[in-house]
């Protein structure tokens, strides 16, 4: 199948191609009947013109991501990144990455930026073929008039001065058919001149919209008059004050795909009823010459839900603005910054949207899915270091008796990675105090428990085998202390360390040479699985336990971590040197995920 070679401008998945799905179908169909190989690419989006005087396009399909730069991108857009690039990567096609910044209000260039950064950081580019193919639909204003000023002159548009609300009234809904406009039989000559007056800035915001002439009484409630452009007295990031009309999304959206030649338009399943649309107003532009056909096709596929994860930009931004969490790439948040800082890879992500398909239902994803392709990712790469999380001294009472001084120090080694060793050894050192996790000791130990209580022998892992002798704790009962011996001839990796039997090893770090770290326990920011369900407030089911942060103490060698270096500490899990908060002298650890799925499916 064409996917098991991938080429183009996209990473592969090699050791797991995405499953088929109904897009790869139609995709493998298209390209069977050579649907789209007499397409003529002018090297830019342009109109029909442009594209005519082109060679053939070299792309064999075409595919767009295009977000609205009015927010940070969230794993739902991760899963159109990866469905989009993908596919044009796997069947030799060019994959743009389009900002759809028609409304002039809401957009702003931080986020334009920052969704460069992230569909980058994702792993795919847009430089195909010597070019690169990032473009903005408000450079396509200038033909989105046109194409209207066509329609108006087609008898296809008119200019509706009705107001707002009988606009709303007249259109009718799903039972009743829609009522004509008063305005809706004006000559082109009188819709000319009007369109004018909207964009002369004379005619105040709300006053007139150019509307498509199609059938008010038509069962698509899309189809009833459609509006094409409003006026809007407001600077645009990318044109400034140069307009006062701004086109509508459903009216810009399919021009922007036709003038980048685009093949399969890939969007979610709440734009299913605009495809008569789509196609009506392609078709129009194309019998008067402004476009060339085979015209792009609209494809509808189902939304990417995370469980414990809301993925409304608008209630992301709730959760940033109301201080719910400490900001856009805060690690519990599920935008691609906050998972990045998280310390997921981008294959990891990949990996999730590959795997999650495509299909023609929403699709509710158990996060512990994302969490297991990270573990997949990290668990045969990421090098392997011991951390005390909640730390309580072990003191070896009978370590200056064995070794002649309290001072006295035994190197230890460990593989950084046992599948490896190309990644060398860690060194430690054990002394007569270590620090070990308070829950490896239990005055009284219940069934089964195999780790530090009185009389008990365990090993220090890489280190010796120690036997308990008790505690010491404060006028509260805490455990203050952990007293053992050390036993004589165990160091690890020494002629006969094994002698001496144990049933339990437990981790630690020496207390002369550990690093001392904040590190911070993230869990899911939600405890209802379905945070929003049903419209309810996503605040009252907000986890308040969604972030932890300890005082931690780490090997010596992860003085040297740098940020967004990925471990996986010995029995607790996968941690990274957090991007931002992290520094030489004051590491910073986030974690991941645990070893094992904690969530429960
Ligand atoms: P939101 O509803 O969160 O604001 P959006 O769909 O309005 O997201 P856009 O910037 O318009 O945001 O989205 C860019 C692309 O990402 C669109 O093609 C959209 O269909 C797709 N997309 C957004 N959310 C998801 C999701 N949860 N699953 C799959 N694709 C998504
Ligand atoms: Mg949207």
């Amino acid at each position: 199948m064409a996917h098991d070679n991938p080429t183009g401008n996209a990473p592969g998945n090699a050791a797991k191609p995405a499953a088929a799905n109904f897009l790869r179908g139609i995709i493998e169909r298209d390209l069977e009947a050579g649907t789209w190989t007499q397409r003529q690419w002018g090297a830019s989006p342009g109109d029909g013109a442009h594209h005519a005087a082109g060679p053939l396009d070299p792309a064999k399909i075409r595919t767009r991501f295009p977000p609205e730069p009015n927010g940070y991108l969230h794993v739902g857009h991760a899963k159109s990144i990866c469905l989009n690039f993908g596919l044009a990567r796997d069947y030799g096609g060019v994959c743009h990455l389009r900002f759809d910044d028609t409304n002039p209000e809401k957009e702003e260039q931080e986020y334009v930026d920052a969704i460069i950064e992230a569909v980058r950081w994702l792993g795919f580019d847009w430089n195909a073929n010597g070019t690169e193919h990032l473009f903005y639909a408000s450079n396509y204003f200038d033909f989105m008039l046109r194409a209207a000023q066509a329609l108006i002159d087609a008898g296809l548009a008119y200019v509706d001065e009705q107001s707002a609300e009988a606009m709303r009234a007249n259109r009718g809904d799903f039972t009743t058919p829609g009522t004509n406009s008063p305005f809706r039989d004006r000559s082109p000559a009188e819709n000319r001149q009007r369109f004018a007056d909207m964009q002369s800035g004379s005619m105040p915001e709300g006053a007139a919209v150019l509307r498509a002439k199609i059938d008010m009484a038509s069962p698509n409630i899309n189809l009833r008059d459609p509006a094409l452009y409003r006026i809007k007295h407001a600077t645009h990031h990318n044109t400034g004050d140069r307009f006062c009309v701004y086109p509508m999304y459903a009216y810009a959206h399919p021009i922007e795909d036709a003038l980048e030649n685009i093949t399969h338009s890939i969007c979610t399943l709440e734009f299913e009823d605009q495809r008569p649309w789509y196609d009506w107003l392609l078709e129009r532009l194309a019998d008067m010459g402004l476009l060339n056909r085979p015209l792009p096709k609209q494809y509808e596929f189902g939304r990417l839900n995370l469980s414990y994860v809301v993925t409304s930009k608008r209630k992301l931004r709730e959760l940033v603005s109301e201080g719910i969490v400490e900001g856009w790439d805060d690690p519990r948040m599920p935008t691609i910054f906050g998972m990045r800082r998280r310390g997921y890879t981008p294959a990891s992500i990949r990996a999730m949207a590959d795997g999650s398909g495509a299909s023609k239902t929403n699709i509710w994803l158990d996060y512990g899915v994302l969490e297991g392709c990270l573990r997949n990712d990290l668990e045969g790469q990421a090098p392997r270091a011991m951390a005390v999380l909640d730390p309580v001294p072990l003191v070896l009472t009978n370590w200056a008796e064995v070794f002649g001084s309290d001072g006295h120090i035994e190197t230890c080694q460990a593989p950084a990675h046992l599948q490896r060793p190309e990644l060398g050894q860690r060194q430690f050192a054990l002394g007569a105090a270590v620090w070990i996790e308070r829950d490896d000791f239990a005055e009284v130990p219940a069934k089964g428990f195999f780790r530090l209580f009185p009389g008990n022998k365990v090993r220090l892992k890489y280190g010796m085998v120690v036997e308990c002798t008790g505690c010491e704790k404060d006028a509260a009962g805490q455990v203050t202390k952990v007293l053992a011996r050390v036993v004589p001839d165990t160091r690890s990796g020494t002629p006969g360390a094994d002698a001496v039997k144990v049933k339990g090893t437990i981790t630690w770090v020496g207390a002369h040479d550990a690093v001392p770290a904040t590190v911070n326990l993230y869990d899911r920011l939600f405890t209802e699985a379905q945070p929003d369900a049903g419209g309810r407030d996503f605040r009252e089911v907000l986890n308040p336990a969604s972030k932890r942060v300890v005082q931690a103490w780490l090997e010596p060698g992860l003085a040297s971590a740098q940020r967004e270096d990925r471990f996986q500490f010995e029995r607790h899990g996968y941690f990274v040197a957090d991007r931002v908060q992290h520094a030489a002298g004051a590491p910073v650890f986030n974690r991941i995920t645990t070893l094992k799925d904690s969530w429960g499916t």
